[in-house]
């Protein structure tokens, strides 16, 4: 197809209209200015007020989670961080929800000034990937035992909508044997990261059955963003992108998931950007994001301001990234992905973040290339955490936290308000806790090393325990937990893929 063509198709910035109020969108700058400015000097007692109010669940306005960002009383920073794990743990419990990027193709029409994908890197090898070589991705995905994949594309006439659709159905039909049990295993829920589309694009990826859809604003700062999205490219249309989780809703996308790109300007603007962004999708959809993502700028080839950025985060604001959103946006997911390293993510985990990726590759074709021992081709930005899945749910197993690959959630409707509202009344994350058992006795059997199933073993007799300790489980004659258990002994003896 030609480009003007496949351009007019993708591209329909009319269809933002009917959601623009007298042509102004809701990223409102001065009231964003205004919460920073006028609420930088709360009280103890006004900071106590608001974790508490955070702690019974509540979404936080702007000007209070201004004033969180600005306390500077380190005392309180305890207070808040320590709140930030009590609001994980009533939500989400004490599980790791764990994916697995797939980079499928490089190429790009946009020319973002961070990304290493950009038209203008001349440096980078362009590739896109055959339905086959999808294939043989996920079956070395599949083969380090992960259950849920992100797949990633750049935007472009040759990894259009119909490719996307061709690749999640290869992802979908491969089956693999697991390397220790010989089980058959497969890919239960593939979430896409690709560019904003029309109502026409989002319908046929609806169709398709994909879990979640990610599109990241990067800087809801707007002169940033016309200063690093040119405006002779798609995506220099801000509001194109801005409403990009709101056309999915109406195509039916209900679980849709917002980020911003960390580094590109303030921190404190984008976390208030983010907070604006989950109550515009609360107040339109009644269903707020399923999941906010903090990429934080990591080198890129060729890319001055992915290193030189004025506002490049520091880790100890990167933290505090992590713990006011937590307390401001209480129920979604919050990832931290492999652009962070080791000691960061670490920390982060306590702090909050309930899904991350583990023995990520992000360059295009790179499980395969690995396990064939040839070197990376190209990837778009730098990782930071390169560690096998199974080492990093030996470190969460010492953390006493649970790795969950559960993906009941949306294959049985537990998706968009109703998970929102069993997230909010802490009740999906008891189904959430029995699932992850499920799903953790499955790695332990199917994948673990000696080492992390030995570590793994005292922990799920742990949860088991705890499980069988909550008036939740216990209600009814016990029905839930004796389903539950009738469920994992079931899997003890190499039933696969059954859920709570
Ligand atoms: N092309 C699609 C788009 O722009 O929406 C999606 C794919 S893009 C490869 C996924 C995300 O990677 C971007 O939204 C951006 O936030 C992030 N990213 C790009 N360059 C980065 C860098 N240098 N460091 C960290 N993250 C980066
Ligand atoms: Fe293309 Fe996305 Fe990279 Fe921008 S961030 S250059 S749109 S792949």
């Amino acid at each position: 197809m030609m480009f003007n063509d496949w351009k007019k198709e993708a591209y329909k910035p009319e269809e933002n209209l009917k959601y623009l109020n007298k042509g102004n969108d809701f990223i409102d700058e001065d009231e964003i200015n205004s919460a920073l400015e006028q609420n930088r000097n709360a009280s103890a007692d006004e900071i106590r007020r608001i974790i508490e109010k955070a702690k019974k669940i509540q979404s936080l306005s702007l000007a209070e989670t201004a004033m969180l960002m600005h306390v500077t009383d380190p005392k309180l920073w305890d207070e808040i961080n320590a709140a930030a794990l009590e609001i994980k743990r009533k939500v989400y419990d004490n599980r790791i929800v764990f994916f697995a990027p797939l980079y499928c193709a490089n190429l790009c029409v946009n020319n973002c000034a961070y990304c290493g994908f950009r038209s203008e890197n001349t440096g980078e090898i362009r590739r896109i990937l055959s339905l086959n070589e999808v294939i043989k991705e996920t079956q070395s995905v599949l083969d380090t035992g992960h259950k849920r994949l992100i797949m990633v594309y750049g935007e472009h006439p040759q990894s259009d909508i119909n490719y996307m659709v061709d690749t999640i159905k290869a992802v979908y039909s491969v089956e693999r044997t697991a390397p220790v049990s010989g089980r058959l295993t497969s890919i239960r829920r593939v979430n896409i990261n690709a560019a904003p589309m029309p109502l026409s694009h989002l319908k046929k990826l609806k169709e398709t059955g994909i879990g979640t859809y990610q599109v990241f604003q990067e800087t809801y700062h707007k002169k940033t963003y016309s200063e690093v999205h040119p405006k002779n490219t798609i995506k220099g249309d801000y509001q194109w992108r801005l409403y990009a989780l709101h056309r999915a809703q109406e195509a039916g996308i209900d679980d849709v998931a917002i980020g911003a790109l960390f580094g590109l300007y303030d921190w404190r603007f984008e976390v208030l950007g983010l907070v604006a962004h989950a109550a515009e999708l609360e107040k339109q959809f009644g269903v707020g994001p399923h999941t906010v993502s903090v990429p934080r700028l990591t080198h890129a080839a060729g890319s001055l301001i992915s290193t030189k950025s004025e506002y490049l985060v520091s880790d100890n604001d990167f933290k505090k990234v992590v713990t006011v959103l937590r307390l401001a946006l209480p129920y979604p997911g919050l990832i931290i992905t492999a652009r962070e390293k080791p000691e960061i993510k670490r920390e982060i985990i306590k702090l909050g973040c309930t899904q991350t990726d583990a023995s990520t590759k992000i360059g295009i074709g790179a499980y395969q290339e690995c396990n064939a021992g040839e070197e990376l081709s190209s990837e778009q930005f730098t990782i930071g955490d390169a560690r096998s899945l199974d080492e990093i749910i030996r470190e969460v197993a010492e953390m006493g936290m649970i790795s969950s690959f559960c993906t009941a959630g949306y294959r049985c409707g537990r998706t968009g308000d109703t998970i929102m509202g069993m997230l909010k009344h802490c009740v999906e994350g008891k189904f959430c806790k029995l699932n992850a058992v499920l799903t953790y006795r499955e790695y332990l059997d199917d994948y673990a090393s000696p080492e992390t199933k030995a570590i793994g073993e005292k922990l799920i007799e742990q949860e088991i325990g705890q499980i069988k300790n909550q008036e939740f489980f216990m209600k009814n004659n016990g029905k839930l937990f004796n389903d539950f258990m009738k469920n994992y002994e079931q899997i003890k003896r190499g039933k696969r893929d059954i859920y709570i």
